[in-house]
């Protein structure tokens, strides 16, 4: 791909706008020579303004969603790509959530520009764990556990019973949950299903991945050594 195509994508402008950045002597390489906006030149060896360049197109993200952003790119409130650089919302391929989080749910969010990867996540067939803390209105009743791991449970509007999910007690009215699918609002509805009410809804893991000390708000790129905990 020709660069001034490759950096109006990463979100720096249209390519007229790239263009003239190259002809301002705004683009340069590694060392400080100018480029031309034809010069054959990788990604990392760009700078501009003397910044190294935005990640390359193929990026996997994890976001602490603090509870009041959406996941989605239109909503008239605060959505969680006010949480990223503001470059980010105009890169093509766009980052976008993998799998989603109510509003009123915090917690681990990966984003991915990458299809396949996407893809590869949220399949059934991954079965990956998504680990839950849910806080309840209602102190547990004690059956929860044996409901929520029958793989018989029918939510209301579905037409197959869940897969069977492990749940632990935290307290009387705190539970760990951890699921290996993906549906709407689905803690919310289990609780209901049981009776009880979510009253606050935290995801802590995705596979082997946790937050760790990421503060609410904040995200990192994932490296190859955090891909080996979801695959
Ligand atoms: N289950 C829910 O009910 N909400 C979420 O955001 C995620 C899982």
């Amino acid at each position: 791909m020709k660069i001034v195509k490759h950096i109006a994508n990463l979100g720096y402008g249209s390519r007229k706008q790239v263009a003239l950045m190259f002809r301002e002597g705004r683009v340069t390489d590694a060392a400080g020579e100018v480029l031309y906006a034809d010069d054959p030149v990788e990604h990392d060896n760009i700078r501009v303004d003397g910044q190294p360049l935005d990640p390359a197109p193929g990026l996997i993200i994890m976001l602490h969603k603090p509870v009041g952003y959406t996941c989605s790119t239109k909503d008239p409130g605060r959505i969680i790509y006010d949480l990223l650089p503001a470059r980010f919302r105009l890169r093509s391929p766009l980052l976008s959530p993998v799998g989603r989080l109510d509003r009123d749910t915090s917690g681990l969010l990966l984003m991915t520009d990458d299809g396949g990867l996407l893809h590869r996540i949220v399949s059934p067939k991954s079965k990956l764990a998504k680990v839950y803390e849910a806080q309840l209105a209602q102190p547990l009743r004690g059956e929860e556990v044996d409901v929520f791991a029958s793989g018989e449970l029918m939510l209301e509007s579905e037409t197959t019973p869940l897969a069977p999910a492990a749940m632990q007690v935290i307290s009387p009215s705190q539970a760990r949950l951890t699921l290996t699918e993906g549906r709407y609002h689905q803690v919310r509805r289990m609780f209901a299903a049981v009776g009880n009410h979510v009253q606050a809804l935290h995801r802590s893991a995705v596979g082997g991945l946790g937050l760790g000390d990421l503060p609410a708000g904040q995200w990192r790129i994932l490296d190859a050594a955090d891909l080996q905990q979801l695959f």
